[in-house]
């Protein structure tokens, strides 16, 4: 339904996207997930053209919607977009929020476009209030007007922009329902969320989104429970990191066991764990020694806070090879020791950085 290539948006110097393509298909629901500031809400205002994408392609049902011919109204009525924010109009009660549109842009009779909008109204529970202003409503009324007013155009897709990120906690829920009845009822959706249990129940497929990029894309359990991909997986298991930089042998030790310490009193980490941590870390640094004359290292500490998992990378971004595998027979006890405290040893290198991601046992 939707088709996508090699999208691109900038703004002056600043490349906010930088080459999307994927498709999105009639009847799917598309979770948009990723850290602030990656471009989701771009990549949304670029689909319904509210922002003029720098570079690529967009198809709606084969028709190419950034040929200059294209009527854009139209286009925005088939894929409208739902807002943080619900921009009602203040001075219009509900009901005429609703009837507005379909009566200026599609002709439609009054009295046609109001009967369709109580209906609309009541499938978001709120038929009591057609003759209330925005301002009467709670914001999860609001937001749940401003979908069924998105509603009243007939799109054929609706694009959500962090539906409930201005919405109290205690309204999330009545909004997200609307919204999964929508899904039910078979309406193809892009949401792009900070409610990742929802997304995880919703979405057909998830885009993970960093650095103007679809960085990694799957079905929720492939996203959720088995991210493939660096960022991802920092994302998603809520990964905190400390790091330290080593610029030469005679790095400062003390200081930096220091900070590994306070990160794992920071984050409850038992003090054995925190003990198994700073052994591991020793019996590696000593086999990178040799070689920090001429490379620097950089330690990372990573927790993840959704699986507990205790992590220790040594990240170089010069070529070394992978030091437990070229040690001498002096290494073969430290070796033992290491693999006595690591479960998962892993070595790799990405982008150009080399990474040995050790995952150290919790006692
Ligand atoms: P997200 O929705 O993932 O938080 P956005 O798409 O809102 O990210 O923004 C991505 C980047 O683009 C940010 O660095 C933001 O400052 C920048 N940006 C967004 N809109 C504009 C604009 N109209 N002019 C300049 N920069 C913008
Ligand atoms: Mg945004």
């Amino acid at each position: 339904m939707i088709k996508i290539e090699h999208l691109s948006k900038s703004y002056g110097n600043l490349t906010v996207l930088k080459d999307i393509s994927t498709e999105i298909h009639k009847g799917e629901v598309v979770a948009i997930i990723g850290p602030s500031g990656t471009g989701k809400s771009t990549f949304l205002r670029c689909l319904n053209l509210l922002d003029r994408p720098t570079g690529g392609a967009i198809h709606v049902d084969g028709q190419d919607i950034l040929n200059k011919h294209t009527n854009v109204p139209k286009i925005r009525q088939k894929m409208n977009m739902v807002f943080q924010s619900f921009n009602l109009f203040s001075h219009l009660t509900v009901l005429e929020n609703l009837i507005l549109a379909p009566i200026k842009l599609r002709g439609v009779s009054e009295q046609a476009a109001k009967a369709r909008s109580m209906d609309l109204l009541r499938l978001v529970g709120l038929g009591e209030k057609a003759d209330f202003f925005p301002q009467e409503l709670s914001g999860g009324q609001k937001q749940r007007v401003a979908i069924a007013r998105c509603l009243a155009m007939d799109p054929e897709v609706i694009l959500f922009d962090e539906p409930t990120s201005a919405l109290d906690p205690t309204m999330v829920s009545e909004v997200l329902s609307v919204i999964r009845r929508l899904a039910k009822d078979g309406m193809t959706m892009a949401i792009v969320t900070h409610e990742m249990d929802f997304a995880r129940d919703v979405a057909n497929r998830v885009f993970y989104m960093d650095q103007g990029l679809i960085y990694e894309e799957g079905t929720p359990a492939q996203i959720f429970d088995n991210p493939q991909k660096e960022r991802t997986r920092v994302f998603i298991n809520r990964v905190r990191t400390c790091r330290y930089d080593i610029n030469s042998p005679d790095f400062d030790i003390y200081a930096m066991n220091a900070q590994i310490e306070q990160f794992c009193d920071k984050h409850n980490l038992t003090a054995k764990t925190c003990s198994n941590l700073l052994l591991v870390s020793e019996e590696i640094l000593q086999m990178y020694k040799p070689l920090l004359h001429d490379c620097k290292l950089t330690v990372v500490v990573g927790y993840a806070e959704k699986t507990g998992q205790v992590e220790l990378l040594f990240e170089s971004a010069t070529r070394i090879g992978n030091v437990l595998e070229v040690g001498g027979e002096e290494d073969d006890l430290a070796l033992i020791i290491v693999r006595n405290y690591a479960e998962e040893i892993d070595y790799q290198v990405v982008d150009g950085t080399e990474r040995l991601r050790l995952v150290v046992k919790k006692t």
